[in-house]
């Protein structure tokens, strides 16, 4: 794909009734959406935007705001000022928006979309030797695995309800 990121800073600031995402514990793996098995990278996920028909730019958002699914323009919106990590935990949460339509971040979309990206981001296998090497530090686990705090607090939700625990 001839596909690359575009940084517009000089964009507006974009319609901020779509699908926005605020800073929290920051954004969050879906087993049904990796035929590999290999959690996506960020090329990866931005390959994914092209073929969903989304076009990813970055630009500053305003304070809060890490990403933003602008479903009327067709685009998803990355704050610029994020880092690699942020930046594909928001795009992939993003991307679960896009694939079902959402329109609002809020109830069960947002729920699905949190999860999916838990799902998606995070391998199990790595996830195990990561809390053993780690002792249970959901940071360094995140730093391990390349994704935010919120996603592995995410994923552990998700080992948590499905009667899962790691020792
Ligand atoms: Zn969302």
């Amino acid at each position: 794909m001839s596909w690359t990121l575009t940084v517009k800073r000089r964009d507006t600031v974009p319609h901020m009734n779509g699908v926005v995402e605020r800073f929290t514990a920051g954004v969050g793996h879906c087993p049904a959406s990796s035929s590999d098995g290999a959690p996506p990278t960020l090329p990866d996920l931005e390959d994914e935007a092209v073929r969903l028909g989304v076009r990813v730019t970055w630009q500053e958002l305003p304070a809060g705001y890490c990403g933003v699914y602008d479903w009327t323009r067709c685009r998803i919106v990355l704050h610029d000022g994020l880092t690699p990590v942020q930046a594909r935990c928001t795009l992939c949460h993003e991307l679960e928006h896009v694939r079902y339509g959402d329109r609002v971040c809020g109830g069960k979309g947002e729920a699905r979309a949190r999860r999916r990206t838990a799902l998606r981001l995070v391998s199990p296998v790595a996830y195990a030797a990561a809390e053993q090497v780690y002792d249970g530090c959901a940071w360094q686990i995140a730093c391990e695995l390349g994704v935010t705090m919120q996603v592995i607090g995410d994923y552990r939700q998700i080992l948590h309800d499905s009667g899962m625990v790691w020792q």
